[in-house]
């Protein structure tokens, strides 16, 4: 079967990334969360006080930042930031907190974006953010727009956190995915849109499961009806 690109975007905490992770199990794809992408180079840039407003401090800091991605023994993939694992401390809070400021900057996102195609360039791959299936894959196969309601998504992300052992409470929660969710979509570079030839999919009455299970039967379409 042709391997495809599937691109999955959609609001915060709407179960992009685990959805694009089992998904990607099961087809024996690659999986790649472009949102802790953009968390790792905010992790950086809070560590080594890099100022927004400078765009030539941005770049020099963006040159020493090397991203990659590696499974663990339990199968699951962790980013490592100049070979070390930053999978925990780009889950926090602090980091949840600052992320969107940064995502905005011009040179953040097309030094992304670059590394984003590279990853994707032999196909078979699924990747999960917000402007997957409008900027990094403009032909992407299959193109997936997640939503839920907010107090849906607050819940399941105060799930994660308290998985970790990180009691949040859940207005915090709501006021820092709303606050994403606006700067995200308002932003002048690629902003968080649903492409033209995205399927919706309302995740608020959804299991994890259905999610997962219509994601592979729309991809096992496409694989067997693309031509070339
Ligand atoms: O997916 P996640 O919620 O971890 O993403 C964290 C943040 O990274 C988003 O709120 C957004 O600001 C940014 N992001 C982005 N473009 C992507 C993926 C994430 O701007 N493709």
């Amino acid at each position: 079967m042709k391997k495809i690109v599937i691109a999955i975007d959609g609001y915060s905490a709407c179960g992009k990334s685990t959805t694009a992770r089992e998904v990607a199990s099961i087809l024996g794809y690659r999986y790649v969360d472009s949102g802790a992408m953009y968390r790792a180079v905010t992790l950086y840039f809070l560590d080594h006080h890099i100022a927004l407003t400078n765009p030539k401090e941005i770049s020099r800091a963006l040159s020493q930042i090397h991203l990659s991605f590696h499974i663990n023994k339990h199968g699951l993939n962790e980013l490592f930031m100049n070979g070390i694992n930053v999978e925990k401390s780009i889950r926090k809070m602090r980091i949840s907190e600052n992320v969107s400021p940064v995502s905005v900057l011009k040179e953040v996102r097309s030094a992304m974006v670059e590394q984003q195609r590279k990853f994707g360039k032999d196909k078979g791959i699924v990747m999960d953010g917000r402007d997957i299936g409008t900027v990094v894959f403009p032909n992407a196969e299959l193109k997936l727009f997640l939503t839920a309601d907010i107090q849906v998504r607050a819940f399941r992300r105060q799930q994660e956190l308290l998985e970790r052992d990180k009691l949040v409470d859940l207005n915090t929660i709501m006021a820092n995915l709303t606050a994403r969710d606006r700067i995200d979509s308002q932003r002048k570079e690629s902003p968080l849109v649903k492409a033209a030839d995205a399927i919706e999919i309302n995740t608020t009455h959804i299991t994890l499961d259905e999610q997962v299970d219509e994601t592979v039967r729309l991809a096992l379409w496409k694989m067997i009806t693309k031509k070339g």
